[in-house]
């Protein structure tokens, strides 16, 4: 074994929820340049690595076969001898029925470094988020992780159902579902009580969780009128007994509830986390995408001149500019004591991130309103508007009426809706209900997409539009659409109230 830095990370996943990826996992998925990944590990768990990362699943290797595992190691060998920091991501604990034990065995031999993060394999997780404790002083005093796969007659290492039968705790039994009723009837036939708690549980920890409970003889049964399939972990003993009729997880707000949002990829991150954490299954389609302006001579140029205002008309106008500030290597001193408009309370919330306090906030928040209240606070003096590539110029020829107006590209923003997006199909579908949608424009660039079937759904009360501010709930309807809710507090937290709303009526 050489002792050089590690090159190779086989990296547990977790069982779905991005919250119980452990920190060590999210630390290395941010250093990688490939990110090897299973089938089973949600999509979602990607977005900690770089965006520049490259990513293939398995599943898409050339001559995958799931078991004929060579070519991975190979991948894993020659990546990592090519200078690469590759991540092998597994569902769950890559040293549970996640062969990280060859692949690490694979990298010894070819005297790569590597290291192992652990992760919260599928037995833990449900027992949290079913809320059955898996050991028990008074009746599991084990537990017992096994493989379903295995058939009774398998030459080599069958397992020994005896033993399991008269196993003294709880049985999690993995890649079973589809085995069901030989491991039933095998445990029963081993001297097991057909009475035995029992439960199958399918993408736990999710918002798409779901589970059936039945005693051990009936969870065939059960299964098929769920019409559960496989992958899904079925847990056999007293312990499931000792569960309340709904866990704390299936009890969240949104539980189960498909929420879209439509913010950029950058700012979607703290509402994404917040509904998820609520219970609900998250789709992201970004409507719009914001970048640095192309030139930012223009920019740099105004930070060295005096103005007496700044006018913000977004919180990513805000941001913009700090963002340049820093990397000219300045700081809020290059502000001096300019006084600061912001647009409305969203805005004004940005700059407090800065320790910022906004001097002019209109009452209306939008240029109209701007407009007003600048028009005698700024009177006669030096105003820089500070603004994105596009918007109304309503606020530049009205001001410069009675001030010295220079407006400044700060960032851009650019039209991002795939028409071929999946989340598009999910909602012509019906499978997503709640859509928000935090500005006019975003709105506008999501629902010009709208077919027919979509435009139903909406009428019909399937799909419901929430905004984040009246001004946005305005631009829906003069698009022809429906507002299921507006925000009270123009925020993403607001905005995700207003959800809890509708998901409580
Ligand atoms: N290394 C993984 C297990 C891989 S085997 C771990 O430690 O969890 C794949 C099996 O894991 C599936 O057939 C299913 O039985 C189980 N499994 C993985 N994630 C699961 C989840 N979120 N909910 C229920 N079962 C899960």
């Amino acid at each position: 074994m050489t002792c050089e830095s590690p090159k190779v990370f086989l990296v547990g996943a977790g069982p779905g929820s991005p919250g119980l990826l452990t920190l060590r996992a999210a630390e290395v998925l941010g250093q990688a340049d490939l990110v090897l990944y299973d089938q089973l590990v949600p999509r979602r768990l990607l977005d900690f690595a770089r965006p520049t990362a490259e990513t293939i699943c398995v599943r898409d290797l050339p001559g995958h076969h799931p078991d004929k595992y060579p070519h991975i190691h190979n991948l894993l060998i020659e990546r990592a001898r090519a200078g690469q920091t590759v991540v092998r991501l597994k569902g769950g604990d890559p040293l549970i029925f996640g062969r990280g034990g060859e692949e690490a065995e694979a990298l010894r031999k070819a005297g790569i470094a590597y290291e192992i993060v652990p992760g919260v394999t599928a037995a833990l997780a449900a027992g949290a988020y079913l809320d059955v404790p898996l050991t028990h002083r008074n009746f599991a005093s084990a537990v017992a992780l096994v493989t379903g796969h295995e058939l009774p007659h398998k030459p080599g290492n069958p397992l020994d159902w005896k033993a399991l039968a008269a196993f003294p705790g709880t049985l999690c039994i993995y890649m079973g579902v589809a085995k069901l009723p030989v491991i039933v009837a095998e445990l029963v036939k081993h001297g097991k009580s057909p009475d035995t708690p029992a439960c199958i549980v399918e993408r736990a920890s999710t918002g798409d969780q779901r589970t059936i409970h039945s005693r051990l003889a009936d969870l065939e049964e059960a299964r098929r009128n769920a019409g559960l399939e496989a992958p899904g972990l079925i847990v056999i003993g007293e312990a499931v007994s000792h569960r309340p009729a709904h866990s704390w997880w299936e009890s969240r707000p949104l539980f189960g509830q498909r929420v879209l949002v439509t913010r950029p990829a950058h700012q979607a991150e703290d509402m994404v986390r917040k509904l998820e954490q609520l219970g609900a299954v998250v789709y992201r389609l970004p409507a719009v995408e914001i970048r640095d302006p192309a030139n930012f001579a223009p920019l740099d140029a105004a930070l060295n001149e005096k103005w007496d205002w700044i006018v913000f008309t977004s919180a990513n106008g805000v941001h913009a500019l700090m963002r340049r500030i820093e990397a000219l290597g300045r700081d809020l001193r290059a502000l001096g004591s300019v006084k600061l408009a912001a647009i409305g309370p969203r805005t004004a919330a940005a700059l407090r991130e800065y320790h910022l306090t906004a001097d002019l906030v209109p009452d209306t928040f939008n240029s109209e309103g701007l407009v007003a209240a600048l028009k005698s606070a700024a009177s006669r003096q030096r105003v820089l508007l500070a603004r994105a590539n596009r918007g109304r110029e309503l606020l530049k020829e009205e001001l410069s009426k009675v001030a010295e107006v220079h407006q400044v590209v700060v960032y851009e923003q650019i039209d991002a809706v795939e028409p071929d997006a999946d989340a598009l199909n999910h909602l012509r579908r019906g499978e997503i209900r709640y859509v928000t949608l935090t500005s006019s424009k975003i709105a506008e660039n999501l629902l010009k997409l709208f077919d027919e079937t979509m435009k139903g759904r909406v009428e019909r009360g399937e799909i419901e539009l929430v905004a984040i501010s009246p001004e946005t709930g305005r631009a829906i309807r003069a698009l022809g659409f429906k507002v299921a809710a507006e925000a009270t507090a123009f925020t993403s937290d607001g905005l995700i109230d207003a959800v809890l709303r509708l998901a409580a009526k």
